[in-house]
């Protein structure tokens, strides 16, 4: 017996195997790709303009949801987040939608936990659990609102470019215009940097925005916040962003998270103006969203605008980017943490 599929992981050619097995006509491809991307569907049962007969023969092959929806909370500025657990495991992760004046923003996971175990972050304490599949990449999506979404960025829980076959898989299926038809210019991948991994992705047919977590001027510093710095110096990420910018023409980002007296000084704002200039990037700053149980601490409004404005002076570009749904555990991971702490509490 053949087991089932995401119906949310197939390319046209996947669907035109199916209808071409079951005996389907040709245009049921079509119908298919789009009940499934475009009506987003639950169900075989809903594509009501497939017979019967062939919608009894496409369930036995299809399944459309992969989560069940533990919680969705939503925040007073319109910040919306959702909770999903996966299979009878119950694996955890969370995905956000942040609505704008000009847009609206899905922002997804790409794994299970986090291997990379960033010092300051509630979705590394507990590790990587595993790897998201496409099909649950895309559902998330889906399950944010995939027809009001206009931006998506892999900024959720896990490193996406330890899940590259996966997430680049997932990236075909939100910007074809069979599938979620959202611009390869307004999908962002967010690493902590793996020049290997971003030398693939150069090689990726999608132009996608490459976001670069630094989070820290030196590596000395870097090594302390983000374990994984230890593979791969800030140069030689640095250099394959450079290559990334040369085949793409896309301007890299550079996330930094400001964490109240550990890399907020102005003396650090120059560092990194220095590194700035080495590269075609804007910077965006962030304000750190304290995490119970960690110890990093929201930097001082003044603060802030001082290394912005030492950033400036440096001839680099930057953003202070607005904090969003604080009153709902808006830190990556936090709600899942909190979740499975009140989970915990319950059964003990
Ligand atoms: S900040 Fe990102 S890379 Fe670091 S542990 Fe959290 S999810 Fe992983």
């Amino acid at each position: 017996m053949t087991s089932k599929t995401h119906a949310l992981e197939l390319f046209p050619r996947d669907v035109e195997a199916i209808v071409a097995d079951l005996g389907m006509p040709e245009y049921a491809c079509k119908q298919i790709l789009n009940w499934t991307y475009d009506k987003n569907v639950e169900s075989v049962d809903q594509m009501s303009n497939i017979r019967k007969e062939y919608r009894e023969q496409l369930e036995q092959r299809l399944y459309f949801r992969d989560s069940n929806v533990v919680t969705t909370k939503h925040a007073s500025d319109g910040t919306k987040k959702i909770l999903l657990a996966w299979d009878e495991e119950n694996k955890q992760t969370e995905c956000v939608m942040i609505p704008s004046k000009s847009r609206c923003t899905a922002c997804v996971s790409s794994q299970v936990g986090c291997p990379v175990g960033c010092t300051f972050c509630a979705s590394g304490l507990d590790g990587l659990e595993g790897n998201l599949e496409v099909g649950q990449i895309v559902e998330q999506v889906i399950r944010l609102g995939a027809d009001q979404i206009t931006n998506i960025v892999f900024m959720g829980m896990g490193e996406p470019l330890a899940n590259y076959d996966a997430v680049t898989r997932a990236i075909r299926i939100l910007n074809a215009p069979w599938g979620l038809g959202i611009g390869a210019r307004k999908i962002t991948v967010s690493t902590v940097g793996l020049p290997t991994a971003i030398e693939r992705l150069t090689k990726f047919d999608l132009p996608v925005t490459l976001a670069l977590s630094l989070h820290a001027p030196t590596d000395t510093l870097r090594k302390q916040l983000i374990p994984w710095a230890k593979f791969a110096s800030i140069e030689d990420i640095l250099k394959s962003c450079s290559t990334y910018f040369d085949a793409t023409g896309r301007e890299i980002t550079i996330e930094y998270l400001l964490l109240g007296g550990v890399n907020d000084r102005s003396a650090q704002a120059k560092e990194l103006a220095d590194l700035c200039k080495t590269l075609r990037c804007n910077v965006n700053l962030i304000r750190y969203n304290e995490v119970p149980g960690l110890d990093f601490k929201r930097p001082e409004n003044a603060q802030v605008r001082r290394f912005q404005e030492t950033l400036e002076k440096g001839g680099v570009n930057s953003h202070i980017r607005a904090s969003r749904g604080r009153d709902i555990s808006a830190a990556c991971g936090q709600l899942r943490r909190e979740q499975q702490h009140i989970t915990l509490e319950e059964s003990s």
